[in-house]
């Protein structure tokens, strides 16, 4: 009768004399990449518009400006202007019955556009939308 042996446990395990740590390789070296102390220049993106007129920090009321008329340092005036949606919102006070209402809209600087001028020649400095 065949007797069949089960194969030797030596053909799988590992060899006596190996060991792991032989192997071990230090990972390669990264090349160091000089730091960059600047961002590469984006000339690009970086677009100076100079057809727009210069943003000036102006807000609903008189702001503190330099005018790009005159380059004097002067106090905007204001004057409030409708614009469309001072006329929408007239319109809706009409639409849901509160005519009496409709000159609310007009009269509220916040429902219509602050438009800035110069004091000094009397130029456009630009609009201030709420
Ligand atoms: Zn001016």
């Amino acid at each position: 009768m065949s007797y069949q042996n089960p194969p030797p446990y030596s053909a799988t395990q590992q060899q006596p004399g190996f060991t792991p740590a032989s192997y071990y390789q230090p990972p390669p070296q990264q090349p160091l990449y000089p730091p960059m102390p600047q961002p590469p220049p984006q000339q690009s993106t970086v677009i100076i518009q100079t057809t727009t007129p210069a943003f000036v920090p102006i807000g609903s009321g008189p702001s503190h400006i330099t005018c790009p008329s005159c380059h004097a340092q002067v106090l905007t005036t204001v004057k409030s202007e409708a614009n469309t949606r001072t006329h929408c919102w007239a319109l809706l006070l009409c639409l849901i019955g509160l005519w009496p209402c409709v000159c609310l809209p007009y009269c509220m600087d916040s429902c219509q556009n602050s438009n800035h001028y110069c004091p000094n020649c009397n130029a456009y400095i630009g609009t201030y939308q709420s």
